[in-house]
């Protein structure tokens, strides 16, 4: 099997068709497999493909498991509500947990390497993709060729694969633009010394920060709507365009983004959902079939829990690749089209203005007096991917300030 594109989801999709005994190529444009960014969010539908894939133990061992999620006001710093999210574990029976994204491709890496099914090609960029009807064929920028029985495209918001199987174009600017940061815990401010979520949300923006590698890091995420970029990943950010975005918010907000001397800069964009992201003997998979806004932190968990579920097809169509490719999108399009949808909603939430800004507060309180939203949709068992039984439940991560 050829797998395009090297990061969370193509590594993921390696691992989990060598755990079914089938070999893999493993093809990445970049010189090596390491992942750049910050922080991401794991719910606890990822955990169970964790376990599946024999990862629990690694990533418990990175991540950070913060004992709650509290929502803040941006512009008058209230706190709106808070949820123990240690509790829910209780409720769907794994954990939500936060990690570095290096480190987790680091740990689905390390599993890959010790797998003797996986071959992983750095530096290895596809140009040309061939369905020869009984294989596949790619080339790549400086002239070599793989063949594989099929592939799968795992390469990301700006696909090749896609645009050779379904060819719309560049994905929609959402004019939100992200800046991120990490710092080491000891340059972070005392009193936000927390093992705890804090999202400062309103008026166009938002600041996110969190504990990662069992607290020894801390993690930003700067949101705000801006006109100026059309495109890119991985550029560095204007502090002054970021401050002049959050000029109007409350002073600890502002005091905390004075921390960070240089940020990371993502444009944030997605794509409208489709139902038919194979053709033949090639399929999409993760941001290349179904990228998303990050406002449900689940773009990397839906492209986890895609390897997992398209592993089992592989394996159930007996070599009819094909086959297995249509049955997978079958069974995953709705659920990854509502995390599409459902992210733009909650990134409306999040931004609210003036009195749609107080009636989320207000709504959010009385949801949280009613025991909170049921995220089951998300959080619980889904049909097309096998069952867990038990999640083994980690240690909440404590600080030291
Ligand atoms: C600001 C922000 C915050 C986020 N927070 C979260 C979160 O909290 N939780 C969560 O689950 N998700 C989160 N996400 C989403 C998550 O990062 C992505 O959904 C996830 O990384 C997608 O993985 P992927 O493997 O499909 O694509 P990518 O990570 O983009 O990997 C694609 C890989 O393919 C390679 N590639 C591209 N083209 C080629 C080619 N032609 N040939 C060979 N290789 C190629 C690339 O170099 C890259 O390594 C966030 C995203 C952003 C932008």
């Amino acid at each position: 099997m050829l797998v395009v594109g090297g990061g969370i989801g193509g590594l993921t999709t390696a691992l989990a068709l060598s755990r079914k005994g089938i070999p893999v190529q493993v093809l990445e444009q970049a010189p090596e497999f390491k992942e750049i960014g910050a922080g991401i969010q794991l719910g606890p539908n990822v955990f169970r493909m964790f376990e599946l894939l024999g990862l629990t133990d690694a990533i418990f061992r990175w991540a950070a498991f913060p004992v709650s999620l509290e929502m803040r006001d941006s512009m008058t710093g209230d706190s709106v509500v808070e949820m123990r999210i240690d509790k829910l574990y209780d409720r769907y029976h794994a954990p939500y947990g936060v990690i570095h994204r290096a480190d987790l491709l680091d740990r689905i890496h390390d599993a890959c390497r010790a797998s003797n099914l996986i071959e992983l090609y750095p530096s290895r960029k596809v140009v040309e993709i061939e369905d020869r009807g009984d294989s596949v064929s790619v080339r790549t920028e400086s002239g070599e060729s793989y063949t594989g029985a099929a592939l799968v495209g795992c390469d990301g918001l700006w696909s090749t694969v896609r645009q050779h199987i379904v060819g719309d174009g560049k994905p929609v600017v959402s004019g939100h633009i992200a800046y991120r940061a990490v710092l080491p815990t000891a340059e972070w401010p005392k009193e936000y010394r927390l093992s705890k979520m804090i999202i400062w949300a309103g008026d166009k923006t938002h600041l996110v920060h969190y504990p990662l590698r069992r607290g020894e890091l801390f993690n930003l995420v700067v949101v705000f709507h801006s006109d100026r970029y059309e495109e890119g990943w991985d550029s560095y950010g204007d502090p002054a365009e970021l401050h002049e975005r959050f000029a109007e918010k409350c002073e600890p907000v502002r005091a905390l983004l004075k921390k960070v001397n240089s940020w990371k800069m993502w444009v944030l964009c997605d794509r409208p959902p489709i139902k038919n992201w194979s053709k033949g003997r090639i399929t999409l998979l993760g941001d290349a079939a179904h990228p998303m806004l990050q406002y449900l932190a689940q773009g990397a968990c839906m492209a986890i829990e895609d390897a997992v579920c398209l592993a089992n097809q592989i394996e159930a169509a007996d070599g009819d690749h094909a086959a297995a490719f249509q049955k997978y999108q079958e069974l995953r399009y709705l659920r990854t089209a509502r995390v599409q949808i459902m992210a733009r909603v909650y990134g409306e939430v999040y931004h609210a203005t003036n009195v749609v800004r107080e009636l989320r507060n207000k709504v959010l309180q009385e949801w949280a007096a009613q025991g909170g939203v049921d995220m089951s949709w998300l959080y619980g068992e889904q049909p097309e991917l096998p069952h867990v039984d038990n999640v083994p439940q980690p240690e909440t991560t404590r600080l030291v300030s």
